[in-house]
């Protein structure tokens, strides 16, 4: 495996080029490490934890063979990153796409180590993914996939060492067939060696939705700490998946207006407001955001520049660019999404005052209660829809107030306060350790 990846970019480049490359800016692991290495320096880290926590504690690539529908057989290469286990088990999704590379999977999984911290749950972070693209295999393919994906990492995942979770293009169902592949392994059903599953077999009431309501409890915490009020607050979503519809349904409901809608083939426009419910019938209908009656077809990359109050990024990485970020017009950018905004366009909305809620916060609902569902599958004892909306809603205000009033004490933004923080806590927690030689 090459590591010459892990090399930052500006140690890569050549020093008489200042500017980057549209691959370098928007090279996931690149971006993560950057804002690391910032936050870092910001903290005075020794330079040997420094070294600990900037790069992976363990790297898994696997190459395995799955029997198509039409009798031939493919083989796919999938990853599961490892990135620290200082503060517990691993913890991290996995994700079915075209494009899965190790350094977005080695990025995804940091994340998720600072983004445990942030909202201070007793996890490190993982991720992993597959390449291949969920959306031209049928039922029966991804299953047979997801089975044997899971055989090759199965003594690198359990309840105690590394927990999978859903994430793009994966879901409810894949996390059941990963559950119950793992127990067939163990000879005993292992409801906690995965988070995201259906209620009925271990999973948590409210964690379909976990991760949308996050993203609405700390845009109430923003227009709050910022003296807006939620009547007339403009919303814009991009992605009407998992995090997006969800963001959209639970900001309407607590009255917030969401005048846009992108997806990846098309978006919507209404400055009166879209009926949320309304649109995702239609979706269920028609397969299709397109052709909704109760809005305005227009360009999804320019809906992104609409003005608003909150433009919520929730599909992807990189939509929020050197190519872009100076025609954004929000006065708060939620990241539903992993890694939406680069770092050349973080300095560009730094100098338009645009007020960022980092995904390692902004998106931390989703994992937050993934940590409940994991706590009542080994209590064996279920709560409420209403217990763990409480604790999430708990959680992410306390980690909303944290993150804001570590910006404000260091003098850093909001995105900076957030590693901060968290590179504090895991940094804390290792060297308590120590290192075992
Ligand atoms: P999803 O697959 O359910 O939804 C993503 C949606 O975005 C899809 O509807 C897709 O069509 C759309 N999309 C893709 N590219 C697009 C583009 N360029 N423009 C507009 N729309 C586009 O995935 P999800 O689970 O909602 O995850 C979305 C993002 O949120 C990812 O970055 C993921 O890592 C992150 N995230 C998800 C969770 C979770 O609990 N699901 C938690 C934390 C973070």
């Amino acid at each position: 495996m090459s590591t010459e990846s892990l090399i930052p970019v500006k140690e890569q480049r050549d020093p008489e080029t200042t500017t980057l490359t549209i691959e370098q800016e928007t090279n996931p692991w690149e971006a993560q490490a950057s804002r690391f290495d910032f936050a870092a320096r910001k903290l005075n880290l020794d330079p040997g934890l420094w070294k600990v926590l900037r790069y992976p504690t363990r790297e898994v690539i696997v190459h395995f063979p799955v029997g198509l529908d039409d009798g031939s057989v493919e083989v796919f290469t999938g990853y599961r990153v490892q990135h620290s286990i200082a503060r517990g088990p691993g913890k991290g999704g996995i994700r079915y796409a075209p494009d899965v590379s190790l350094d977005e999977v080695r990025a995804l999984a940091s994340w998720m180590t600072w983004k445990c911290a942030v909202v201070n749950i007793p996890f490190g972070g993982a991720k992993g993914g597959v390449i291949c693209d969920p959306k031209k295999m049928s039922q029966g393919e991804l299953e047979r996939m997801t089975r044997r994906y899971t055989a090759e990492l199965i003594e690198f995942i359990g309840p105690e060492k590394d927990v999978p979770a859903p994430d793009v293009g994966t879901d409810e169902q894949t996390m059941a067939w990963i559950m119950d592949t793992y127990s067939m392994h163990m000879r005993q059903t292992v409801t906690s060696v995965v988070t995201g599953k259906p209620v009925n077999i271990g999973g948590s009431r409210g964690r379909r939705e976990a991760t949308g309501r996050g993203v609405s409890v700390v845009c109430d915490q923003a227009i709050k700490y910022l003296d807006m009020s939620i009547d007339g607050c403009r919303v814009i979503v991009q992605g009407f998946g998992n995090v997006g519809s969800n963001s959209a349904k639970i900001l309407a409901e607590k009255g917030y207006t969401i005048i846009g809608i992108a997806e990846y083939d098309g978006g919507l426009f209404n400055s009166k407001g879209i009926n949320i419910p309304d649109l995702l019938a239609h979706r269920k209908a028609a397969g299709t955001i397109n052709g909704f009656p109760g809005a305005e077809a227009v360009d999804k990359d320019d809906l992104l520049t609409y003005p608003c109050e909150i433009l919520i990024p929730a599909a992807t990485e990189n939509v929020i660019t050197s190519r872009n970020a100076d025609r954004i017009r929000c006065r708060i950018l939620c990241e539903g999404a992993n890694g939406p905004t680069t770092t050349v366009a973080d300095e560009i909305l730094a100098d338009k005052r645009v007020f960022i809620i980092p995904d390692i916060l902004a998106n931390a609902g989703g994992v937050t209660t993934s940590y409940f569902e994991w706590v009542q599958d080994r209590m064996g004892y279920f709560w409420t829809e209403a217990e763990v909306n409480h604790r999430l809603d708990t959680i992410m205000s306390e980690s909303f107030k944290d993150v804001v009033n570590y910006a404000k004490t260091h003098s850093v933004n909001n995105r900076i306060a957030a590693y901060m923080l968290a590179i504090d806590r895991v940094a804390y927690t290792t060297k308590q350790r120590g290192f075992y030689a």
